[in-house]
């Protein structure tokens, strides 16, 4: 039998579960910070895939055009940020998801000022921006493909937030990453492309791709074609 294809449950690493906590309850005044990370890791993937690329042009495969899109869908009550970039194997995923790399942790808990502003620069520079998806979310799903694996190696990470997070091998047609925030009953007021776009403006000065968002119609329905809002 194949384990590999089912469905695990791993635990957080204690520090990780922590800082959730900390997270969620220090930032949530400045909730769209969620989005400046999401893009920033999205930024950094396809920096990363371009690099690796110099060496290796196979890897950029058949989609060369490297861009970040975000749509939201309103009966799913999801937001999703999606990248053609360098991707995550399994071994990633746990590697950079599930543990915190510099064990900042206590720096981080001691730099925290209580100034909701001034403690969200902080979340960036200690390398723990992803988990700002919690502020917003009550569920985060993360699939993945690294540049180069076959589509059936894709992983799917899913978490509440809590102690655990699940992981699955499964398909994915593009390389790169898909982040799907499934939104906190109260947050519904981020389903709404003028509100995203505008923290995307505000966010995305530094970010030198294209951020791509459903074109809307003249009755303000989202339609199939992506237009760049950056
Ligand atoms: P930081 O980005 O500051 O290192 P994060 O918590 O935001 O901290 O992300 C942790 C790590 O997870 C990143 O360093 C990166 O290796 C990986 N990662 C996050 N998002 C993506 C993505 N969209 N594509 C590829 N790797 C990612």
């Amino acid at each position: 039998m194949n384990t590999e294809t089912k469905k695990e449950t791993l635990q957080f690493e204690t520090e990780v579960a922590q800082l959730l906590q900390l997270i969620i309850h220090s930032l949530y005044s400045n909730k769209e910070i969620f989005l400046r990370e999401l893009i920033s890791n999205a930024s950094d993937a396809c920096d990363r895939l371009r690099f690796e690329a110099i060496s290796n042009a196979a890897l950029l495969d058949k989609d060369p055009e490297l861009k970040i899109q975000v749509e939201f869908d309103k009966t799913d009550r999801t937001i999703t940020v999606r990248d053609n970039g360098i991707g995550m194997s399994r071994d990633e995923v746990i590697q950079n998801i599930g543990t915190i790399a510099k064990s900042g942790t206590q720096d981080f808990v001691d730099q925290l000022t209580g100034d909701q502003s001034k403690d969200s620069h902080l979340i960036g520079t200690f390398g723990v921006g992803f988990y700002s998806a919690f502020i917003v979310a009550d569920k985060v799903t993360l699939i993945s493909r690294r540049a180069g694996v076959k589509k059936d190696q894709a992983v799917c990470w899913e978490s509440e937030g809590t102690g655990s997070y699940t992981l699955e091998e499964v398909e994915k047609e593009e390389r790169g990453t898909e982040v799907i925030l499934h939104l906190k009953k109260e947050e519904d007021e981020l389903l709404n492309s003028w509100r995203l776009r505008t923290v995307l403006t505000k966010y995305s000065d530094h970010v030198s791709l294209p951020i791509e968002m459903h074109a809307e119609s003249e009755e303000g329905e989202a339609t199939e074609k992506w237009e760049t809002v950056n």
